[in-house]
């Protein structure tokens, strides 16, 4: 099969991981058969470099006109003055925007060989395997008003949290289709004892589950969610919520898997349905890492995992998919290491070398 694939390698460690998941792709289209279209192009600091903006309209209209964007990452102290008009991030926010981006994925698995690699206990790690998803594009971080205003009695400011129902109903329907294909367990969080725009939420999540009655719904309160994903990481499958709580809970999440090195993301167009192939864009959870850009050292496994991603929502290629995963998990139990994963007794890697062993085991050779 046929596939075309914008490439956005970004700044830092961008470059260098975006090498190696590519590296992986053509390693399936080659085993399985498939014809991945690459065009490269820029964004975030050196696109401002380039030509001044975070993000070109002709990238853009790229990006519009493939099946997926693969996304390495944005940023540096380059372009951190908080005076400058441009930002990188602001090439990921247009991007987001502009490509209908709502369903924000964040898969957290804790390998079974690197249980011990975290800072929470072995016993409590063991066995994590869950999706974060998180509503992208509405409530408080784009609903407006929003504003900062002088008033006799000094500065206020405000913010607003708002949900149609369209949008919960379009990003609770991506969580039930994945807890369709997994543990089929929703947990729908919320603050419903509180905020009205959150008991909507749960009313429209509630009539949305009457279409799904294989799928065990339960509502847990931002709070609640927040200790139990320390408490008791493995109680959850599939999570999902609006644009703050999200922001907030996976990132907490993230850190159960230990390194930012390990973790994907993908951020959806549409609901992923069995068979159906959506548009997205994938990327590591992780940033720039300025400091480790250049040196052969970023963890290239994220943006491996990034591209699974891909072929599974993107290419619907679900085999493919698992062989890269399985492809990670073999080199991980033969003891390779990059530094962030490192542990005693293991063999350290560079950025190429991890690529490598990784790709040679989705070739099968
Ligand atoms: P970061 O994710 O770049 O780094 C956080 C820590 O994790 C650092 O210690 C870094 O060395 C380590 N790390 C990150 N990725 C790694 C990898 N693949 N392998 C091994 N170690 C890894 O976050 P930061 O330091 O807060 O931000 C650096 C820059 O990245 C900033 O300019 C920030 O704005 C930008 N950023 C971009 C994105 C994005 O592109 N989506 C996300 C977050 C931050």
């Amino acid at each position: 099969m046929q596939f075309s694939l914008v490439v956005l390698p970004g700044d830092g460690i961008g470059p260098e991981v975006i090498a190696e998941g590519i590296k992986a792709l053509q390693a399936v289209g080659k085993r399985f058969g498939h014809d991945f279209n690459l065009n490269y192009g820029l964004v975030g600091g050196v696109a401002i470099d380039e030509m001044g903006v975070a993000l070109s309209q002709d990238t853009l209209k790229m990006c519009q006109g493939s099946d997926a964007v693969l996304l390495g990452a944005v940023g540096g102290p380059k372009w951190d003055d908080p005076k400058v008009k441009v930002r990188p991030e602001d090439g990921l926010l247009a991007l987001r925007k502009k490509l209908r981006l709502f369903a924000n994925l964040r898969p957290v698995k804790v390998f079974p060989v690197l249980v011990d690699g975290t800072n929470l206990k072995p016993e409590v790690i063991k066995g994590v395997d869950f999706i974060f998803v998180r509503e992208l594009t509405g409530g408080l971080y784009f609903a407006r008003p929003r504003r900062q205003w002088q008033t006799p009695r000094g500065r206020r400011a405000t913010d607003t949290m708002t949900y149609s129902e369209q949008e919960i109903e379009r990003i609770v329907r991506v969580g039930f289709e994945l807890a369709r294909g997994r543990r089929k367990k929703l947990v729908s969080v919320d603050k419903a004892n509180v905020l009205e725009s959150s008991r909507l939420w749960r009313q429209v999540a509630m009539e949305v589950g009457e279409e799904y009655p294989d799928v065990e719904l339960e509502h847990m309160f931002v709070d609640a969610c927040s200790m139990r994903l320390i408490q008791n990481p493995a109680y959850f499958d599939v999570v999902v919520t609006g644009n703050m709580f999200g922001d907030i809970l996976s990132d907490e999440a993230s850190m159960l898997a230990g390194s930012m090195g390990m973790l994907p993301s993908a951020s959806l167009a549409g609901v992923p349905r069995e068979g159906a192939s959506i548009f997205g864009l994938y990327e590591p959870i992780h940033g720039s890492a300025p400091r480790r850009a250049g040196l052969n050292m970023a963890n290239p496994v994220a943006i491996i995992l990034s591209v699974a991603m891909m072929l599974r929502y993107s290419f619907g290629l679900a085999k493919e998919a698992q062989r890269v995963e399985s492809a990670i998990d073999e080199v991980l139990r033969e003891g390779y290491r990059t530094y962030d994963i490192m542990s005693q007794g293991k063999t350290k890697v560079g950025t190429k070398e991890m690529g490598d062993l990784i790709t040679k085991k989705v070739a099968g050779s």
